[in-house]
């Protein structure tokens, strides 16, 4: 390795620290920290790549972040475009792994179905995420930056609207740079400037982390449940071993929910699995206590598994079970499916109203 290149490598990636741990490390280094905000102001409104354009900073400060810092963009290692238009980025990091992140065109703005670690230890079976295992969380910036990058990416025709954590890895395994990484992207000063209200944290039903969430923040909430009996969500998704529909439910009913906000239920509805009408009908008594709406998203068949999707009249009889039963359910086509975006099943078509009322 170059000299050159070895001095970079020890820069720090500026993307990684927060607003109050710039302005500490400025202070320290005597500039006044209001210049944080200016710096986040080029990084995240100005899309800035080097220090060097921040022509509100002295000669001075902009050669004293230089030297320390870097502004790091993920590198694009592939791309998929879907018939659809969904676009799949496939994101290479610095330590060889790779992620991807989902882009996903709606009627008059774009959802960017996001990875919040590489791999997954959730084990679901109907998930192609699944497959390779657990490998790392990924840190606050490499979640940051699948933002900050996609949106540098776009042009002016459509804007980006919604983020749901949705794509590879369980979010609230990784709380802690979860919730850093929601911080930069609700700034609505010095950071990407999103609503909470379209920001979507969907989990496999992590309970310890749903009530920190709820404290924490405000973005909406999407519970994959995916089953009516325990039995069958234990087969799904081992998660259920550890924390039971009983108890995964109670935990959303004791949600701080928003007036007007309601959770999303995902359910992928599965061939002979948990399509029937009796699982229709425990699916309404389940919910009844909770306030949500439930997607219902027909199984997407993929090589090396064995479910199938069920007739397009299965999927509305369920429906209608629900509906009648005053339960709003709607019928999600999955978006990307012929590139097998993220983990195919999970992120939906979803809407600006993801949570709404
Ligand atoms: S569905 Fe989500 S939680 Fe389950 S294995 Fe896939 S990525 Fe992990």
């Amino acid at each position: 390795m170059s000299r050159k290149m070895a001095i970079e490598s020890e820069k720090k990636n500026i993307i990684e620290l927060s607003r109050n741990q710039l302005a500490s490390w400025l202070s320290d280094q005597g500039v006044k920290c209001y210049r944080a905000g200016q710096v986040l102001n080029w990084i995240y409104l100005r899309q800035a790549d080097t220090f060097e354009v921040m022509s509100d900073l002295s000669k001075d400060i902009r050669n004293l972040l230089s030297r320390h810092f870097t502004i790091q963009r993920l590198k694009k290692t592939g791309l998929e475009i879907s018939l659809d238009g969904s676009r799949k980025y496939l994101f290479g990091l610095e330590d060889g792994n790779v992620v991807e992140t989902v882009l996903i065109p709606e009627k008059n703005h774009y959802t960017l179905c996001i990875s919040s670690q590489v791999g997954c230890a959730q084990g679901c079976v109907f998930c192609l995420s699944a497959r390779g295992g657990f490998i790392r969380n990924l840190t606050k910036g490499e979640m940051v930056s699948q933002v900050r990058d996609i949106k540098n990416d776009l042009d002016r025709s459509m804007p980006l609207t919604n983020i749901v954590f949705m794509g590879m890895g369980e979010p609230l395994a990784n709380y802690k740079n979860v919730v850093s990484a929601i911080e930069v992207l609700t700034d609505s000063e010095f950071g990407l400037q999103f609503s909470s209200r379209r920001l979507t944290i969907s989990t496999s039903g992590l309970i310890s982390g749903l009530s920190d969430l709820g404290r924490d923040t405000q973005v909406n909430l999407a519970v994959s449940l995916n089953a009516t009996e325990n039995k069958t969500r234990d087969m799904l998704m081992p998660i259920n071993r550890k924390y039971p529909i009983e108890q995964l439910l109670e935990a959303c009913r004791r949600y701080p929910l928003k007036p007007r906000l309601r959770i999303t239920i995902e359910y992928i509805l599965i061939s002979g699995i948990n399509d029937t009408s009796d699982d229709g009908k425990r699916l309404v008594k389940l919910l009844r206590p909770i306030q949500s709406k439930i997607n219902l998203i027909p199984f997407n068949e993929f090589e090396g598994c064995d479910f199938k999707r069920p007739e397009e009249k299965a999927i509305h009889n369920f429906q209608k079970i629900l509906h009648d039963n005053n339960l709003t359910a709607v019928i999600r086509y999955s978006k990307g499916r012929d590139i097998s975006a993220a983990c195919g099943q999970l992120h939906a078509n979803f809407k600006r109203s993801a949570s709404l009322g």
